[in-house]
């Protein structure tokens, strides 16, 4: 009997790799064009990716034997669900593996646009010495509104209210009570923008959450908040917030993720109120072992029809 064939598209650490070669022939394709995966593809039975390889309709009208996609991650839109699901491939994801690597950043981005310590960095390295001029603020006594309230945002909760913040979560998809019991307090989406001094976006990339925090968005919110982002790009419309950081009616941004990736040196990313980082939230490798070891497992599991943890279609 031939073994199962999987394709690795943008980079496995080594765990899952060793779990898959077991019991699969396994290319690491890492970089792969697009043109190429439509052309390969169809060699296939699984595939796996992370957020860079987009898998198309038109990818998959090409993998005539694909029975498995793994997106070793949480993020499930760059893959066309309903063409896979119309093919009867299933997708399944590492949901719990890159949390508090995620929850752990953006609280490092919050404390950076806390206490400016992206410019005071690059200022020493300038040779200045801008004591004065960084003054910064405390996160203590501060109000942090969370938006989707699910894995990551309960872990940045729960490292919010550590330094004495109070946190507000707005969640559609959650009572009340769950939203309490995840650490936050419940409120509408208008109450959270009007009393937030810190404002931190948790939600997937989709229909409903594309351009969330718009021009409207940003004019209801406090004057002088700032804005962390770890989510997906096209959450935030991204011309808005720089005209918003411009009018100062948003004190700063720290942002992991951009509408398109990579972004360049776009007015937003130069400005000197805004931090960027290259989409590394989940860039621990402790975060990248576990999704490895847990994409493999879910892999496996999907190519012997066993149950699966993480089928997400
Ligand atoms: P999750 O599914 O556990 O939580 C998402 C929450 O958002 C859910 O509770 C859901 O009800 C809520 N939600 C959905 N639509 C909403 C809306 N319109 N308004 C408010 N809340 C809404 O997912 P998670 O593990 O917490 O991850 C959240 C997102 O973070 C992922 O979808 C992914 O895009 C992103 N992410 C980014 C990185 C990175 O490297 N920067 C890594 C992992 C995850």
């Amino acid at each position: 009997m031939r073994s199962w064939s999987v394709l690795i598209t943008d980079g496995l650490e080594e765990s899952g790799q060793a779990i898959l070669r077991a019991a699969c022939e396994v290319e690491d394709r890492k970089g792969i064009s697009a043109e190429e995966l439509a052309q390969v593809i169809g060699k296939y039975d699984a595939i796996i990716v992370r957020s860079r390889t987009k898998v198309t309709a038109e990818v998959l009208a090409q993998a005539t034997q694909l029975k498995v996609i793994g997106r070793a991650g949480v993020g499930v839109d760059n893959i066309d669900l309903a063409a896979a699901s119309a093919r009867q491939i299933t997708v399944v994801n590492a949901p719990q593996s890159t949390t508090i690597a995620v929850a752990e950043h953006t609280i490092a981005m919050m404390i950076a646009l806390a206490r400016n310590l992206t410019q005071a960095d690059s200022s020493m390295k300038n040779g200045q010495w801008l004591k004065s001029q960084l003054m910064g603020s405390e996160l203590y006594g501060k109000t942090f509104g969370l938006i989707g309230v699910g894995n990551i945002g309960t872990q940045v909760a729960l490292r919010a209210a550590a330094f004495g913040m109070t946190v507000l979560g707005y969640d559609p998809y959650l009572n009340d009570e769950q939203i309490r019991q995840r650490g936050a307090e419940p409120v509408t989406l208008n109450d959270l923008f009007a009393k937030s001094d810190y404002i931190s976006v948790h939600v997937p990339l989709s229909p409903e959450t594309r351009n969330m925090l718009d021009g409207q968005a940003f004019s209801a919110m406090k004057r002088g908040v700032r804005i962390i982002c770890t989510a997906r790009g096209g959450v935030i419309d991204e011309t808005a917030l720089l005209q918003a950081i411009e009018s100062a009616q948003v004190a700063g941004a720290a942002l992991d993720v951009f509408a398109v990736e990579p972004p360049g040196l776009t007015a937003l990313v130069a400005h000197p109120r805004v931090i960027a980082t290259p989409h590394i939230a989940a860039q621990t490798a402790e975060a990248q072992a576990r999704a490895a070891v847990d994409i493999a497992e879910e892999i496996l599991a999907a190519l012997a029809g066993k149950p699966l943890r993480w089928k997400v279609v």
